[in-house]
């Protein structure tokens, strides 16, 4: 089954954009969310293009994954526009770093809200349907700094630590009924993200990898094949770490 419909939240993004390509490759059909709003739905339409031009087909969707009753309502436009979802990529994620001392209430939640309720609100929505179909694949996007932590990310850290207890909950549901879940933690890729930090903290972040460079985005993507493959049904409940070795 080639032509099996995978979403991607977030999916505009440094990473997201690998995987859809990557997906798309494999001859999955690609969904991918934008943030709602004509600002982004602008952004994500000539995103779209540029794909076309390289010959890669992504529907597109806006999304907030933050808003419950919008993930139910997209869900329900995909399935009727597309067909059944049989992969969910749960990519979308933010940060807004400080050190705890001077977190905000405010922070603190958006980022909660972003990168670890949407895991709720995104997989409740397919979870039932897969089960049913016999068939799923959820991979969610979490990262280097929830395994180790990190000064300054006690939200972000929290969020992408509380992805593996949720993954390796909904794999044991999911288990004799086909769906597999996974998380794929990220090291340091060379994203916009990254490219964010500033350039001393990037040069000292590079130097403690003992692969001696940033990875790519297609490092992550070739992961999420991975672990959406059919054959990878044996595969679940764990963490694949793409890092470099930076944590081992
Ligand atoms: P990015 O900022 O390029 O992409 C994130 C995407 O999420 C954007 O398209 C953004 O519009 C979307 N998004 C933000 N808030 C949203 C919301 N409320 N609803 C829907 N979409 C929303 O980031 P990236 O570097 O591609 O990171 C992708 C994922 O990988 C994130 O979860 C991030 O935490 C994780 N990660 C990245 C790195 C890295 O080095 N880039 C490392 C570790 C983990």
């Amino acid at each position: 089954m080639t032509n099996r419909i995978a979403v991607i939240t977030g999916a505009a993004g440094g990473l997201g954009t690998a995987m859809c390509k990557a997906l798309a490759a494999q001859g999955r059909k690609v969904v991918g969310t934008h943030l709602p709003g004509e600002e982004f739905t602008a952004q994500a339409k000539d995103w779209q293009a540029s794909l076309r031009e390289e010959g890669v087909d992504v529907a597109i969707y806006p999304l907030d994954v933050t808003d419950f009753e919008a993930c139910k309502a997209f869900t329900a436009a995909v399935e009727q526009d597309l067909g059944p979802i049989d992969i969910l990529v749960n990519n979308a994620g933010i940060t807004n770093d400080a050190p705890l001392k001077r977190m905000q209430p405010e922070q603190w939640n958006q980022v909660i809200n972003v990168n670890l309720t949407s895991m709720f609100n995104m997989c409740q929505q397919v979870f039932e349907n897969m089960c049913e179909r016999g068939f799923g694949r959820i991979v969610n996007i979490s990262s280097l700094n929830g395994e180790k932590g990190q000064f300054g990310q006690s939200n972000y850290a929290a969020t992408k630590a509380g992805i593996y207890g949720f993954t390796k909950s909904i794999a044991q549901e999911g288990a004799r009924k086909g769906v597999t879940a996974n998380s794929v933690s990220p090291g340091y890729i060379d994203t916009p993200m990254v490219r964010q930090v500033p350039e001393k903290v990037l040069n000292n972040i590079v130097a403690g990898i003992p692969v001696g460079h940033l990875g790519k985005p297609e490092d992550i993507a070739r992961a999420v094949v991975y672990l959406t493959a059919d054959e990878a049904s044996f595969v679940t409940g764990t963490n694949m770490s793409v890092n470099g070795g930076q944590y081992m």
